[in-house]
């Protein structure tokens, strides 16, 4: 383990107080390599906390620049650092909060082909992912690898903690994030921060609770989320706690695991059409203002948002039907007329579609691309991009 400097020894004073931690402790933090899966709302807290504690390495993994949305709750980034990589806000910020600490920058998307690389390193892995694809992904990679992963996920005013696959006696590890959840949702169902919002200190209190875990972890003692789902409503300011068992059947920490290699997990999640499903035609902001102008008898635009999106702004000539309806509502569309679909950024305005199409809908159904957030970059600034 690594010795203390003299430096070192003034800053973390408080640490060397404390019998639970002492030198021995911080020597082992300044010895810890944790790798951050995300550097958002949740990655924000970790990272700050985790690099004025001591942590000796810091992994970083992002692919994202800063947007100015993400500043309501990412508070590694600043005002300053909009269009930056959030990698590079990330590294400057833990360098300003303690030099000491050598940070590890990935910019990349973590996929299956790099995972385990990434990991191998690294003592302890943090989830401050927001999509059940990477979720799956840093699970598995996990559990092959046999190491922690510290769990957090966030939506609205309700949050969850746990700690996965990390040692709850000795050579038994607890249960897996597929204990818990042997299969994502179906996509579409449950919406994205992005979609269905976030109270901005939510992730603040998640993170913290994450980097509280990964200083066990890293000290080996207390009693950490290991066998327990925290789950937290901020709006009632509740705290309740569900006991977690591992099962014998889980597909990858169970008796007889069916998956022994990283797999896809774009495709496990059901975010790839199936080799049968014809693809979805699309159509961009540009095009469709062509459209509207040369023809505008030829086209129904269906806006798929929820009201309160609906009052960020509307395309011309267009008519609401949330998601939820659009089946249920199928007979108000015409077969003989072209239908384009749209909806913040894309991704639900097809899912509306296929549904449409699974309910046996025959007409021509088209695809906003990029949705209105691209009208409204592109054609039409009195829309609010958000
Ligand atoms: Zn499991």
């Amino acid at each position: 383990m690594q010795e203390l400097t003299k430096e070192e020894l003034t800053r973390y004073s408080r640490h060397l107080i404390l019998p639970e931690v002492g030198i021995e402790g911080q020597r082992r933090l300044k010895s810890g390599r944790v790798l951050l899966i995300g550097t958002g709302g949740l990655g924000s807290p970790v990272a700050l906390y985790l690099a004025a504690a001591g942590v000796g390495t810091l992994g970083i993994v992002d692919f994202d620049v800063v947007d100015e949305t993400n500043l309501q709750r990412q508070i590694l980034h600043g005002t300053r650092d909009i269009l930056r990589p959030k990698i590079a806000s990330a590294r400057d910020r833990i360098e300003e909060i303690n030099p000491h600490v050598n940070v590890e920058s990935f910019e990349t998307r973590l996929d299956s082909g790099n995972a385990l690389k990434i990991f191998k390193d690294f003592d302890i892995i943090i989830d401050g992912t927001d999509n059940y694809a990477t979720r799956y992904l840093v699970n598995d990679a996990c559990v092959l690898l046999g190491k922690p992963n510290v769990y957090g996920s966030i939506f609205r005013f309700e949050g969850q903690a746990s700690v996965f696959h990390s040692e709850v006696s000795h050579g038994v590890k607890g249960p897996c994030y597929r204990c818990l959840y042997p299969a994502p949702p179906p996509p579409g169902l449950v919406p994205t921060c992005s979609e269905g919002g976030v109270l901005g200190v939510l992730p603040g209190i998640i993170g913290c609770i994450q980097a509280n875990e990964a200083i066990k972890l890293l000290l080996g003692d207390g009693e950490t989320l290991a066998g327990r789902l925290l789950l937290f409503d901020s709006w009632k300011m509740k705290f309740r706690e569900l006991k977690l068992r591992k099962d014998p059947h889980c597909p990858i920490c169970g008796a007889h695991p069916v998956i022994t290699e990283l797999i896809d997990y774009e495709e496990f999640c059901g975010l790839k059409p199936h080799a049968d499903e014809e693809p979805i035609e699309s159509i961009t902001a540009a095009e469709l203002k062509q459209l509207l102008d040369t023809a505008p008898e030829s086209v129904r635009i269906v806006d798929i948002r929820e009201p309160h999106e609906i009052a960020m702004g509307m395309l011309p000539r267009s008519r609401a039907v949330p998601f939820g309806q659009v089946v249920r509502r199928k007979n108000e569309f015409t077969p003989g007329i072209t239908h384009v679909f749209v909806c913040k950024i894309g991704v639900r305005s097809a899912l509306a579609i296929r549904a449409l199409k699974d309910a046996g809908f025959t007409g021509r159904l088209v695809n906003l691309k990029d949705g209105t957030n691209a009208w409204a970059q592109e054609i039409d600034d009195s829309v609010a991009v958000y």
